[in-house]
């Protein structure tokens, strides 16, 4: 069998072996490495525990990623039998393994292995920069003693890479359990190395987060807590490069809690995402921005009771000078002087590929005047601006600004209020006005020429 060979010859063979699952398990013990990344790949695709155990278990690389292969349906199946197959009894039907790093965090930026790169001292791209327990600090821990002590020698440590979501039902959670009997059975061997971390009832989980090193979080997000107990998170967590937090209660903003907030915050260097939702800010917004790195990419505010004077800030701050997403739904913009609004959509002109202003009560009367600004975005991507009450007019201008925008491949546009009997409350919407709707705005397209933009909408 050769690796070189044409790939249908290779899909052949390997989808040969997957039929015959013992011999393909035997196989492993002879066949080429490079035949190990496809194998594996068909063999999650097709859901093959069998050979995937058996493949974590003599997997002749560094590293594992999935992150590549999209397998949302049998993820929970399939990252288990490959926890489970983890440190496995000495075995010779097994050649001896080299995986050090298991990463189970979809995370598209890197192959299914890392390349082999000797003149660098990382040798995996994911690998853990933070723990006590990662396998950098045990090898350089080790080349610094002499002696190694038990469970922490660089030839039995491993990394788990994972994403984790806990909430109330976390204890029934065969997939956590499996993680923390694996990290038990390791006898401290096995750093599990959590990425991604969802929280939801934070007082809930207090017990399962003792087992995690926050070092290690990147992307946190904390759905309904006090903000007192989103304290001690921040305070752990001190790698961020996103934190969503969204239905956090905070008594007042002259209180101890805010003003600890807003120090963790500022010790964020390296946040890049920022999503606080359900969280009244009204006129409070510059306390929060000040006190992050500038350039920001992503920001998400909504419901966040956003006043005239936040969104002159918000036009104003460094913070919020390059973004690449800015969600503001939800908040009332109904002011007569728009030009917070409009200077913040011509600084963000050079940058901005998402914007979202759903629910934002914004007038044909607003959006006249922030549409030049909009179309000199050139790089957005997607525009959302639904649930506004705006009329067909205004919608057809506002599709005629939008159609030079080549970027822009994605609409998400509100219906007009001519198609509602009343629009506050949205009630007795027409199926036949909004079917000429959507029949005018296809021929629009037509005539300019851009039926690849999807303007979509929403009925519910
Ligand atoms: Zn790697
Ligand atoms: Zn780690």
């Amino acid at each position: 069998m050769d690796f070189k060979e044409p790939p249908t010859l290779c899909d052949t063979a390997i989808q040969c072996l997957l039929h015959h699952e013992p011999l393909a398990i035997q196989a492993l013990q002879e066949i080429p490495g490079e035949l190990f990344v496809p194998l594996f790949t068909a063999a999650l695709k097709g859901r093959h525990e069998k050979i995937l155990s058996a493949m974590v278990k003599s997997w002749p690389f560094f590293c594992l990623h999935v992150g590549p292969l999209s397998m949302q349906e049998a993820q929970p199946t399939l990252w288990k039998v490959m926890v489970e197959s983890l440190f496995p009894a000495e075995n010779p039907a097994f050649r001896s393994p080299k995986l050090r790093i298991l990463d189970l965090t979809q995370h598209p930026g890197c192959k299914t292995k890392c390349p082999v790169i000797t003149t660098t001292c990382k040798p995996c791209v994911r690998s853990c920069a933070y723990s006590e327990r990662s396998l950098m600090k045990v090898q350089s821990q080790c080349s610094n003693s002499s002696s190694e002590s038990e469970g922490q020698s660089p030839k039995t440590t491993m990394e788990l890479l994972v994403s984790l979501s806990l909430d109330r039902s976390f204890r029934e959670n065969e997939y956590f359990a499996l993680l923390l009997s694996k990290v038990e059975q390791s006898l401290g061997s096995l750093h599990l190395c959590c990425r991604d971390l969802r929280i939801k009832n934070l007082s809930e989980c207090r017990s399962a987060l003792s087992h995690l090193d926050l070092k290690c979080v990147s992307h946190l997000a904390v759905v309904k807590a006090s903000l007192i107990s989103v304290l001690s998170l921040l305070e752990q967590a001190v790698n961020l490069d996103s934190l969503s937090l969204s239905k956090i209660t905070c008594r007042s903003f002259n209180g101890r809690a805010f003003r600890n907030f807003l120090s963790q915050l500022s010790c964020k260097d390296h946040l890049k995402e920022l999503s606080l939702s359900s969280f009244c800010l009204t006129d409070h917004l510059e306390h929060v921005l000040r006190v992050l790195p500038a350039d920001l990419d992503f920001l998400q505010l909504p419901f966040c009771e956003l006043s005239y004077s936040d969104f002159k800030f918000l036009s104003q701050c460094p913070q919020a000078n390059h973004l690449k997403l800015l969600d503001i739904s939800n908040n009332s913009i109904c002011w007569e002087d728009c030009e917070p609004f409009y200077c913040l959509l011509e600084n963000l002109s050079g940058t901005l590929q998402h914007l979202a202003i759903n629910h934002c009560l914004l007038t044909d009367a607003t959006l006249s005047i922030l549409a030049p600004a909009l179309s000199r975005c050139s790089h957005l991507r997607l525009f959302s601006f639904s649930s506004n009450p705006i009329t067909m007019p205004m919608l057809r201008r506002i599709l005629e600004y939008l159609t030079p925008m080549t970027q822009l491949k994605y609409v998400i546009y509100p219906i007009p209020v001519h198609c509602y009997e009343r629009w506050h409350g949205r009630c007795s919407l027409d199926p036949q006005k909004l079917g000429a709707v959507n029949a005018q705005l296809k021929i629009m397209l037509q005539e300019a020429e851009r039926e690849d933009m999807r303007w979509i909408t929403y009925t519910g």
